[in-house]
């Protein structure tokens, strides 16, 4: 089936925009990929439309009376795309880029990402139009419980679940929580990412990296790439990125340049990491980091490195700079870093790329378990988090890397299709 024939027309706008990333339509992005994977395994018409549908979608306006007294109207969005594997689940963006369409998509990418790290939630998503960078702690405060009483009737501990994304945290978390727990009563279940004096998981605000670490570990020994000699260039040192870091770190991989929105470092023996979340914590950026030399976002990812990984935001590297790309592997940190036509062109060109909804699931699986403890009002030991993230990981890599061998595909379609079979499967029991 074309990618046409499926998808609303009004949705057939540019896959793969110029350097602008609020340019690109992720939705758009996610369904192409959808569909590759759902032609390759032969899905039906019927769950395939199912399937490429969200459930239900909701936009918000919430007000918030600013700090200098003027009132400001704000836009939310809450996607719920698909729970016939479990409640939905996906996290909370903050930013100025935030729209419908980047909701939609990364709803569509959490539905996904839980089957394949085979724990029993759906996908959802939701995100508020904002720069939290420019507003103050009482006016995020007023922001997230006002989006917390607007979505409220479409959340439930067995329904939906709310996490961190970019641009919100743990305190984001406990806010929301708090808000909630005014209608409904103490409920910790409904957000995870919290902080673990109000029932957080241990390990979970390092989840998303250590599970980029574990995955890039196994991605190097399938591709012939000794990690302790191994160069990595890291595109965006928030928690996924800097986590990333400091855990290949002690794997003993060079972390040779980092970056954050303002500007990058390079150092050609390694950086040491420490010292730059150090520089960070004191001057807010990795920029002008004693020893190192600048690097811009654009020239990290064309680094002459053993394994990329980007980890800020999506479209990252598009048909206009694919070219430069110099990497033996890259690593799928953030959600949809690599454009479908830079896909193309990095296969042609025999660069593996570790697929998202694989590389970066290690935060919804702890998601996951932290719900489970809060649940149960139990909690785990942060090794036995490890262990068991450890385990889901692997299982979930070498369920997509032997199917991508024996079918001959590349890994994002065979990761995807792992995801869909599970989805497809619950879809058909239930209908
Ligand atoms: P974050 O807000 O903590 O960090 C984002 C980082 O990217 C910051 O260092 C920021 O300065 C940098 N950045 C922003 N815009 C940039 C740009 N234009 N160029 C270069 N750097 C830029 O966010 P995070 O939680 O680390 O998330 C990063 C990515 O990982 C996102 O795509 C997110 O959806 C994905 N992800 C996060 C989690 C999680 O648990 N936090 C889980 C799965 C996927």
């Amino acid at each position: 089936m074309s990618v046409a024939t499926v998808l609303p027309p009004q949705e057939n706008k540019t896959n793969d925009a110029p350097s602008n990333a609020s340019k690109l339509n992720f939705n758009r992005i996610t369904d192409e990929q959808f569909l590759l994977a759902a032609e390759h395994m032969g899905l039906e018409d019927e769950i395939q439309k199912l399937l490429i549908t969200p459930y239900r979608e909701l936009i918000v306006q919430v007000p918030v009376r600013m700090d200098d007294g003027k009132l400001e109207l704000f836009h939310g969005f809450r996607v719920q795309h698909n729970a016939v594997r479990g409640p939905y689940k996906g996290g909370l963006r903050f930013h100025h880029h935030v729209d419908l369409a980047e909701v939609r998509s990364l709803a569509a990418l959490m539905t996904w990402k839980t089957a394949i790290v085979d724990v029993p939630f759906g996908g959802a998503k939701g995100g508020v139009t904002c720069d939290p960078t420019s507003m103050s702690r009482k006016e995020l405060q007023s922001l997230t419980r006002g989006f917390a009483q607007k979505i409220d009737m479409a959340l439930g501990v067995y329904r939906d679940i709310v996490a961190p994304d970019v641009g919100t945290n743990a305190q984001v978390m406990a806010w929301f929580m708090d808000e909630y727990g005014k209608k409904h009563g103490y409920t910790p279940a409904i957000v995870t990412g919290k902080p673990v004096r109000l029932g957080g998981s241990l390990g979970r605000e390092e989840a998303t990296g250590r599970g980029v670490m574990i995955i890039t570990l196994e991605a190097c020994k399938a591709y012939g790439i000794d990690v302790k000699r191994a160069s990595i260039a890291v595109q965006g040192f928030g928690n996924v990125g800097s986590w990333a870091s400091r855990l290949l770190a002690q794997r003993g991989a060079n972390i040779v340049a980092v970056s954050d929105v303002k500007g990058g470092i390079f150092k050609e023996g390694g950086l040491d990491i420490d010292a730059v979340l150090a520089h960070v914590k004191e001057t807010g950026s990795v920029v002008d980091m004693p020893g190192t030399r600048p690097c811009g976002n654009e020239e990290l990812l064309t680094l002459d490195v053993d394994v990329l990984i980007p980890a800020a935001l999506g479209g990252s590297i598009t048909r206009h700079n694919v070219e430069n790309v110099s990497a033996k592997l890259i690593v799928e940190a953030a959600n949809s870093p690599v454009t479908p036509r830079a896909d193309e062109a990095l296969r042609a060109r025999n660069i593996p790329v570790i697929p998202d909804i694989l590389a970066n699931a290690g935060g919804v699986t702890v998601s996951y378990f932290e719900w489970v403890q809060n649940l149960q009002q139990f909690s785990w030991s942060h090794e036995k988090v490890n262990v068991e993230l450890e385990e889901r990981m692997l299982k979930a890599w070498w369920n997509v890397h032997t199917r991508s061998v024996e079918e001959k595909t590349p890994l994002r379609i065979a990761a995807f299709t792992e995801a869909l079979h599970r989805v497809a499967e619950a879809t058909r029991q239930r209908y």
